[in-house]
């Protein structure tokens, strides 16, 4: 067989966008991609999340229109009918109770201060977090495509205090028959 040099003239090739994030090539991550990447495949082994994965859950959860930015919140964030001025996932499909209150700040340990915690829409700053595709970074860009591209002062500005683990409770003593 003979192969020529020039392709036949009836072969046809598709053009792609001269934008990478349009090819599904995305030549570096962002900076939040790469720590919420960092941070996920550490499986926060850690027994405390820190102040940064918190700020990150934050935003992936209420937005940051309280602070005067254009994030909305999540649109499965639903308020209590139970705790006042809380809030829960209603996308989790772990019900509306104390245990699964999603809190911003307050002393008491919340869902969002566990080292290990799912998000079903895999949002950064959690332990199953999922960059975004490259279509979502096409107008009007998704949240989680927001959030990974927000200027890191930005996140930085979160309000958030993390929550006490309870200690757990005293181990029953050991009576022996002497
Ligand atoms: S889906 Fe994720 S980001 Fe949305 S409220 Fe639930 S845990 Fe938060």
């Amino acid at each position: 067989m003979i192969v020529s040099d020039k392709p036949p003239d009836d072969v046809q090739f598709r053009s792609v966008p001269v934008d990478p994030n349009k090819r599904g090539i995305k030549q570096k991550l962002s900076m939040v991609q790469s720590f919420a990447v960092a941070l996920a495949s550490r499986n926060f082994g850690n027994k405390k999340i820190n102040t940064p994965i918190k700020q990150l859950r934050v935003l992936s959860c209420f937005g940051n229109q309280d602070q005067g930015g254009i994030l909305p919140p999540c649109e499965h964030l639903i308020d209590s009918d139970v705790g006042e001025g809380k809030n829960y996932c209603g996308a989790c499909g772990c019900g509306d109770k104390k245990t699964t209150w999603l809190v911003q700040e307050a002393d008491e340990y919340s869902k969002l201060d566990y080292p290990k915690l799912a998000c079903p829409l895999q949002m950064p700053g959690f332990t199953n977090y999922v960059v975004s595709t490259p279509d979502e970074a096409e107008e009007p860009v998704t949240r989680k495509y927001y959030i990974e591209n927000v200027d890191y002062k930005e996140i930085r500005k979160v309000p958030v205090k993390i929550g006490e683990q309870p200690a757990p409770p005293p181990k029953e003593e050991i009576k022996t028959n002497s």
